[in-house]
């Protein structure tokens, strides 16, 4: 019988919190902001459902840039470093900047992110996260706004991955107890065909 996400992940977030949440905060980034032009900058790979599903509801003038910035690399740690492995298009000197996220834990990621940005100037700078996941934090960054809240679990699913997978899972899961050497089993499996 073929593998489902569901034989070991449990399911945290459904598609449907997911989404209904996505259009509440759209629709508070849209009064926070008014009139005022933004550019939304995702933060690839992992930000991509959200990001699009979120600024659906985004009513101001807006424009989207993206980074790719590695910083876990196939490891579930954060490092602490980050690399650009591509930088924005755009200028952002004098522009309102948020920046789409999918989950904040230790916070060194957005951190060293955000000290880089501010010395381009901008006019400000706001994090956007899918997720927090505040018993990680290891820095004293804040999130001005946040998806869900959730317990200090590794989670996959909507953007988010395991070793580069299930990033197109459509709901927040969680690895089942007990469950990570199949789940480690199912991924070796995926490479081994991708080798054959
Ligand atoms: P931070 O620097 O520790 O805040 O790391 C944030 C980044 O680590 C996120 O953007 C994710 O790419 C990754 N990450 C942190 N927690 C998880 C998780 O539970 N599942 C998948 N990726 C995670
Ligand atoms: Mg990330």
């Amino acid at each position: 019988m073929s593998f489902q996400p569901t034989d070991v992940l449990d399911v945290l977030i459904s598609r449907e919190e997911i989404e209904a949440r996505a259009k509440t905060l759209g629709e508070e980034i849209s009064r926070h902001y008014g009139e005022e032009p933004i550019i939304a900058v995702g933060i690839l790979r992992g930000c991509i459902f959200f990001f699009t599903e979120l600024l659906k509801y985004v009513t101001c003038p807006l424009k989207v840039d993206f980074m790719v910035v590695s910083s876990y690399g196939d490891s579930q740690e954060s490092s602490g470093n980050i690399k650009i492995d591509r930088d924005l298009k755009e200028s952002i000197q004098g522009e309102h900047v948020l920046i789409v996220d999918d989950i904040v834990d230790t916070g060194q990621t957005l951190q060293s992110l955000g000290r880089l940005l501010e010395t381009r100037r901008p006019k400000s700078l706001k994090v956007c996260s899918m997720l927090d996941k505040p018993a990680g934090r290891k820095t004293e960054i804040g999130v001005d706004f946040v998806g869900f809240t959730i317990e200090n679990h590794f989670v996959v699913g909507y953007g988010l991955d395991y070793k580069q997978y299930y990033r197109n899972v459509d709901f927040i899961g969680r690895l089942k107890d007990g469950m990570q050497p199949a789940f480690d089993a199912h991924i070796d499996s995926l490479k081994a065909s991708q080798n054959s």
